[in-house]
């Protein structure tokens, strides 16, 4: 077959500085939010010329810090607790023949700055520094199908964490609201892998969140967080 190949019209800028921990997919952390920024020769308004009348995009990109790993047919889908095999292509993993992601994400708004033509997107789960490759106008009318058949993954995964903060963290984050909600946002989905979490309940966890490295201890259902 003959091989393609494209070029990155954007990069995201988001606050998950590393894979754990983030967000499944989008639309479970209303608080997140990312900046997709426009590459030369594509950063002209031009090109957006339109988009801010949608109020959700897709977004098409590279699993860029996975990509290198490769694929296999079957993986292992965090929904069913991380045991059962599934074909890669009945699922969403990232270990893909072509590392390709997509999301449909909020457009909050659109911001042209100089050079600069910025996508300000909220609820996402996308890493730092992610190539975009497409943006495409989200249309309910032929991308919605509530009556569709979802398999294993037919209802949203739950937040199955109550999630406190030691005193010292808690009056960190008092002038802070936005970063503690997504702290609670991310964290109350239970970040582990799904075949790691029995053995864990000792252990101090970190997650990179903005520059903060949010540390926490997970005992049963009741997450922690001690450290920032
Ligand atoms: N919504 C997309 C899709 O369905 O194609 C992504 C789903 S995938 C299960 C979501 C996970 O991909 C996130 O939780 C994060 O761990 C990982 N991820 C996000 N951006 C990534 C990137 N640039 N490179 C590698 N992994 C990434």
């Amino acid at each position: 077959m003959t091989p393609f190949s494209f070029q990155s019209i954007g990069i995201v800028h988001s606050p998950f500085k590393e894979k754990f921990g983030i967000p499944r997919q989008p639309g479970l952390a209303p608080s997140s939010k990312a900046v997709l920024e426009l590459l030369p020769p594509f950063n002209v308004p031009d090109a957006v010329n339109g988009l801010d009348q949608f109020s959700h995009i897709w977004v098409v990109f590279v699993f860029h810090e996975t990509a290198q790993r490769g694929w296999t047919p079957t993986v292992r889908p965090p929904r069913l607790g991380g045991n059962e095999r599934m074909g890669v292509f009945a699922t969403r993993s990232t270990h893909r023949p072509n590392p390709i992601g997509l999301s449909v994400v909020e457009l909050d708004r659109i911001e042209v700055n100089g050079e600069k033509v910025l996508l300000h997107l909220k609820n996402i789960d996308l890493l730092d520094g992610t190539p975009v490759l497409d943006i495409k106008p989200y249309i309910p009318y032929s991308d919605a199908l509530p009556q569709a058949n979802a398999g294993f993954a037919a209802s949203a995964p739950e937040r199955i964490m109550t999630v406190s903060f030691d005193s010292a963290i808690a009056e960190q984050l008092a002038d802070l609201p936005d970063l503690k909600q997504l702290i609670i946002d991310v964290l109350s989905f239970d970040p582990r892998p799904a075949y790691k979490v029995e053995k864990s309940e000792d252990r101090v966890y970190g997650m990179a969140i903005g520059d903060k490295d949010v540390k926490f201890i997970i005992d049963k259902n009741k997450l922690r967080v001690i450290g920032l």
